[in-house]
Parts: C-alpha cells; sequence; structure tokens
C-alpha cells in the first residue's frame, strides 16, 4: 500500500513567493511494520551484506553489559503488540503483565568488558532507486546505516552512527546470520522491522532560517488566523507544525530546530551540511495532524501506529548529517 500525504491545506508559497527559494524535496519513508527482505528498502534490515564481508563493529571504549536484553526488547514488543491487537481497550492480561514485570533491566552481560568489540544494529537500508534524492558515491545504488545502540559516544554521550554506501549488484552472497549485541543501553534504541513506503514531499524551511521580513510576515498571517480561529471562521493551522518541514523517518529536506534553535552544521571542508536522514519517534505530532497519510486516517488511533519503528532517541529525532560536495566526508549527527 502507498502512502498519501494529504495537500498542504494552504498553499504557503502562493501567499509568500519567496518562499520558493528556502524550498526542498524530502522522501518521507513511512516505516510500517513488517518483515522485508534483503533485496528491498527497510529500517532494520535484513540487510543486504556480502557473507564475507565483516559486519560493522563498536571499538569505542564504554559500558557494554548494562541495558535492556536484546531478546527482551522484542519479547516486550511482541507480547505488547499481540495483546493490543487482541484487545484495544485493556491491552495485555493479568499474565502478561508479569510476564513483562519480570523482565529486567541492568547488568546482563558481565563478561563484556568495556574494550570488547559488538556488532552495530542495522538501522536502516536505503536503495537509490526508492528514494530519488539520495545520492551518494559514483555507482553506489545502496546506502546501510548501522548505529551502536549505547548513549555513550563522543562528548554528548550519543550512540555512534556509521554510513556503508555500496554497489547491490557485487553482492553474491548475502550474509544470513546478522551478527547482533546480546545487550542494548536502551530499548528505544532497537528498530522494529519496518517496510518503507518512500513518499516525495515538499518542504520549506525552518522559521527562523527564513529571511526577518518573511518571518514577520508569516507571524502576522499565524495572528491573523488565530482571530478567524477564535472566531469559529479557520481551523488552527501553522507554519511551523504545517506548512514547513514534515514529520518522521524521511531523507533530505530540512530539519526542525524546535529544541535548540538552529545550529550550523559544518563539514571538514567548510561546506554547509545537509540533513540526510532523520530518524524520528513519531511518524505525525499530535499537535498537527495535516501530516497523517490519507490511508492512516483510519487507524491513527491504534496503539503504537505513529510510533511504528519504536525508536526514540534524543529528545524525539536523529538527523544524520552529511556533506553536499562529497558524500564520503564524515557524517555529523545533531539530536533534537
Ligand atoms: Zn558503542
Ligand atoms: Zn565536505
Amino acid at each position: 500500500m502507498t502512502r498519501t500525504t494529504p495537500e498542504r491545506p494552504v498553499d504557503i508559497e502562493a501567499m509568500f513567493p519567496e518562499l520558493a527559494e528556502y524550498r526542498r524535496t524530502s522522501t518521507r519513508l513511512h516505516p510500517r511494520p513488517g518483515t522485508p527482505k534483503p533485496q528491498e528498502s527497510s529500517v532494520a534490515g535484513p540487510f543486504l551484506w556480502p557473507a564475507d564481508e565483516p559486519w560493522p563493529m563498536c571499538h569505542a571504549v564504554h559500558e557494554k553489559g548494562r541495558g535492556d536484553r536484546l531478546a527482551d526488547v522484542r519479547l516486550e514488543r511482541r507480547i505488547l503488540d499481540e495483546a493490543w491487537r487482541r484487545d484495544p481497550h485493556r491491552g495485555p492480561s493479568d499474565e502478561e503483565r508479569e510476564t513483562l514485570a519480570g523482565l529486567e533491566t541492568g547488568l546482563h552481560a558481565p563478561e563484556l568488558r568495556d574494550t570488547d568489540p559488538i556488532p552495530m544494529l542495522a538501522g536502516a537500508q536505503l536503495f537509490t532507486r526508492d528514494v530519488p534524492g539520495l545520492t551518494g558515491p559514483e555507482g553506489c545504488d545502496l546506502l546501510q546505516v548501522f548505529w551502536c545502540p549505547f548513549e555513550a559516544h563522543g562528548p554528548d554521550q550519543t550512540m555512534d552512527v556509521v554510513l556503508k554506501w555500496r554497489r547491490a549488484r557485487e553482492v553474491a552472497d548475502v550474509l544470513t546470520e546478522i551478527p547482533e549485541p546480546i545487550v542494548v543501553g536502551r530499548a528505544e534504541c532497537v528498530p522494529n522491522p519496518c517496510v518503507l513506503h518512500p513518499e516525495e514531499v515538499v518542504e520549506h524551511e525552518w522559521i527562523e532560517l527564513l529571511s526577518e521580513d518573511i518571518q514577520e510576515r508569516i507571524g502576522a498571517w499565524e495572528e491573523d488566523l488565530m482571530d478567524a480561529v477564535a472566531e469559529g471562521e479557520e481551523y488552527e493551522l501553522s507554519y511551523t507544525g504545517d506548512l514547513s518541514i514534515a514529520p518522521g523517518w524521511k531523507v533530505g529536506g530540512f530539519a526542525r530546530w524546535g529544541l535548540t534553535g538552529p545550529a550550523r552544521i559544518d563539514c571538514s571542508c567548510g561546506a554547509s551540511m545537509r540533513p540526510l536522514l532523520t530518524v524520528s519517534d513519531e511518524e505525525w505530532d499530535w499537535g498537527s495532524l495535516t501530516w497523517v497519510p490519507l490511508e492512516d486516517r483510519e487507524v491513527m488511533d491504534a496503539m503504537g501506529a505513529s510510533d511504528p519503528t519504536g525508536v526514540y532517541v534524543g529528545r524525539g529525532q536523529m538527523r544524520i548529517f552529511t556533506c553536499p560536495v562529497d558524500p564520503t566526508h564524515p557524517h555529523r549527527l545533531n539530536f533534537q
């Protein structure tokens, strides 16, 4: 099934033609739980990975034995998912609640030393045929995104991400036994396997990064709109919530800066970097439902419908920025 973002309720570029200079196309990935194949774009794989190539490992020195058992994270999610499907009002049975209460967090793999390498998790793989705006190094048509599921890297103590570009046709024997860590730092670092339904949408730059003149005029328009809403003549809308940047997992487009305000993300070569992949906790924001795809409108209230991947990092968003000049320059992460 495809996913269709409704047309924006207001043609903001017709009202403010200068916004054309602040327009980009992004691809909403619309991940939904499923059983993707290695030859398909997905969240959480399985990846199209050569059987004879070493799987990416985290070699950073940090605690690796304490957190949640990966098997428990999956068990808990399966129990909850089945329970809410079976009984949308009450959810898990007493017996199931007991099982869930018995799952512990803490030190699960005391034999793991801080210096031991651990396999990274499969985050997402994206074929360029599915994501029109995705371009990598010459000839590469598949991007694979891995992360270490411990928020323990770098000065900001975040997850660590590895990007791998490859030529899909060069993968002959596909790895079937995907290595995985026994323990993850936090359950919300673990993505559920999802199939993708990529869809291109138009975005406009974050409000604080527009020229002051446009910011003021959009602000005035929003104030007039609020007056009309108070009179019962219009529906509530906002530039930030409904008209500029799409929520959810996506490739390209613009970054939201609601938590910290805009930050410059520069490459070591001096170029201003762009968001490659946004990893998001929610596919739609409950404050502005205009982004809910038409196909999801009937099921949007179901348990877990808005967070199909189960991932929650930072305050909800992890953005992987890459260099527009050379995609092989080191990426940078930003969290909101
Ligand atoms: Zn690590
Ligand atoms: Zn660069």
